[in-house]
């Protein structure tokens, strides 16, 4: 899906002449969006949190209500965690990752957005995962997985979680698969294993950055 076919966004959809991430993130934070339901009861569009420059993105499934009211992803109970684990593994939140999910708008109770939800707002994801080349990209749960992996079988979630992947899909990227942080919150003795893959990740940015020195 990724780099290799032209992922413009098709006519009609916000943010579409964005041609650098910035100007992307603006335009569609700013717009006035509605092409899916979950725009009738939003606050905000939420379109991520951290830093546009990083190589390590991560995405999940949807904004919650203090994604709505503030504007920017992950910033609740599920952020806050999240957070808290890239910083026991080394990372910052704040300078060495981007946070997105697969849909911009908060859904009724904080139910997973429905198919017809996340298939219109994709074409954004897919957007910013163009503009900002990631080389690590973590799917954050099942809803990412099943909509950024789509037309693969269908993997048992377990198998995946913690392990480098690539697909061709996503050319030059290391994919990983983590448990989404809603589901640590309800069982924390799996927080130390979540920390243990994301040293993984950090381990593989270093070395993604050191690459990146070198070539220049
Ligand atoms: N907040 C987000 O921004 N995304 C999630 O998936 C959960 C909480």
């Amino acid at each position: 899906m990724v780099l290799n076919r032209n992922l413009s966004l098709p006519p009609g959809y916000p943010a579409r002449d964005a041609s650098t991430y910035a100007g992307f993130r603006a335009a569609l934070a700013e717009s006035r969006c509605i092409l899916c339901p979950l725009s009738l009861a939003r606050t905000r569009i939420v379109v991520d949190r951290g830093a546009p420059g990083a190589r390590l993105m991560a995405v999940g499934e949807a904004p919650g209500a203090e994604e709505d009211r503030t504007g920017q992803a992950f910033v609740g109970r599920s952020g806050r965690l999240l957070d808290e684990m890239l910083e026991e593994a080394g990372l910052d939140p704040d300078r060495d990752v981007l946070i997105a999910n697969v849909v911009k708008c908060r859904p009724p109770r904080n139910r997973p957005p429905l198919a017809e939800e996340a298939n219109r707002c994709l074409p954004f994801l897919r957007r910013q995962i163009e503009l900002l080349r990631p080389r690590i990209l973590l799917l954050l749960g099942a809803t990412p997985v099943r909509y950024l992996l789509a037309g693969e079988k269908p993997a048992p979630l377990g198998k995946r979680i913690g392990r480098f992947f690539r697909r061709p899909d996503y050319p030059g990227m290391d994919l990983m698969v983590l448990f989404h942080p809603a589901y640590i919150l309800r069982n924390r003795r799996r927080k130390p294993e979540v920390v243990r893959h994301l040293q993984k990740v950090r381990q593989r940015l270093a070395e993604v950055l050191r690459e990146g020195i070198a070539l220049n």
